[in-house]
């Protein structure tokens, strides 16, 4: 695969028109330029994909830009903030062409238009290995407002956004698992391309004691609520949110769901469930309670007697 265009031809016609701030300075400095507001606070998150490891290298190009600007955009979420801008950085192996690099940049116009986010700067390298993509997210939350992991306290309640699960179903449906047409086209969309939940992060500041984004299984990311905040999570098994195309797919699959990853769903911790139930509707997605806070240790899931339900160690690598 040949390239006609220079490193610095391909950051001009693919990147420039997605540097949309001022101080993107339309890629021409070295760095970028964010004047500090006052009032605010600036909350910046990174996170890398490597094709091979967190997409198939031959998936659409725009939904991998979508995937890789997603999973920061929902860890800003998680900690209500708003979006600002990214830094993006390339490692392109020489099978990557210009048409896949247009495709690319088409996905990264789409997420910036939806979440309203500019391109900021960023670094194109070749490698010998497998595509890799970094994105640096920057976000603002007024000054002193950044949700924790820490802050969860006995008696709150536990919620988490949207349904968990379809991610995992949709990547077993990808490598043969079998089912009907219509389910496997929703639970793959949900594999492919996690929609942030960046318009209900900014309204969980001043209601969730404790937030975070759930991406290693919701089990395991509570665990990190109960360890950073010293608490013990418990979690009802009926009240879980499964889609009806999850539950149709993989009937018996509750523990599954649960410890599977790529959910990019936001679980948070609260004080006061009649708040955040009537603060919250205006967002894009359900929010659901699902368990409480209790003194102690760890998380545990219960069944509709309480009684806890045993979680196999092989589906749940996170612990
Ligand atoms: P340096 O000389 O510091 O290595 P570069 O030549 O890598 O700078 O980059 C030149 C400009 O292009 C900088 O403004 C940089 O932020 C921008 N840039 C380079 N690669 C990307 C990319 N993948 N996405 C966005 N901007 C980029
Ligand atoms: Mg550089």
């Amino acid at each position: 695969v040949t390239r006609t265009l220079s490193e610095f031809g391909l950051i001009a016609k693919y990147f420039r028109p997605l540097a949309t701030h001022k101080g993107a300075l339309a890629l021409t400095d070295d760095a970028c330029v964010l004047p500090q507001a006052a009032g605010w606070d600036t909350v910046v998150t990174t996170d890398a994909l490597t094709a091979g490891v967190h997409f198939l290298p031959d998936d659409p190009p725009k939904l991998i830009a979508r995937k890789a600007l997603g999973v920061n955009l929902s860890d800003l979420a998680a900690k209500g903030a708003l979006p600002v801008g990214y830094l993006l950085a390339l490692a392109l192996p020489h099978s990557v062409d210009e048409a896949w690099l247009a495709l690319f940049a088409d996905g990264l116009s789409e997420s910036q238009q939806a979440y309203g986010l500019s391109l900021l700067g960023g670094d194109t390298t070749a490698t010998p290995g497998p595509l890799t993509i970094a994105i640096t997210a920057i976000g603002r939350v007024p000054s002193g407002t950044m949700v924790r992991r820490s802050g969860a306290k006995p008696g709150d309640h536990v919620f988490v956004s949207g349904t968990i699960g379809d991610a995992a179903a949709g990547l077993a449906i990808l490598q043969g698992a079998p089912a009907v047409e219509a389910d496997a086209a929703f639970l793959i969309e949900r594999y492919r391309v996690p929609r942030p939940r960046v318009f209900l992060g900014p309204t969980l500041r001043g209601i969730a004691s404790a937030a975070l984004d759930v991406s290693d299984g919701l089990l395991a990311d509570l665990g990190h609520i109960g360890e950073a905040s010293g608490v013990r999570i418990v979690v009802a098994a009926d009240s879980v949110p499964r889609s009806h195309a999850l539950k149709r797919f993989d009937p018996d699959g509750l523990v599954r769901a649960v410890t599977a990853g790529d959910d990019y769903e936001i679980a948070f911790t609260t004080i006061n469930p009649d708040l955040a139930t009537r603060a919250l509707p205006a967002s894009e997605v359900p929010i659901t309670r699902i368990g409480r806070v209790e003194p102690g240790e760890g998380v545990v899931l219960v069944d509709g007697e309480g009684r806890e339900i045993p979680i196999s160690r092989a589906g749940f690598t996170h612990f």
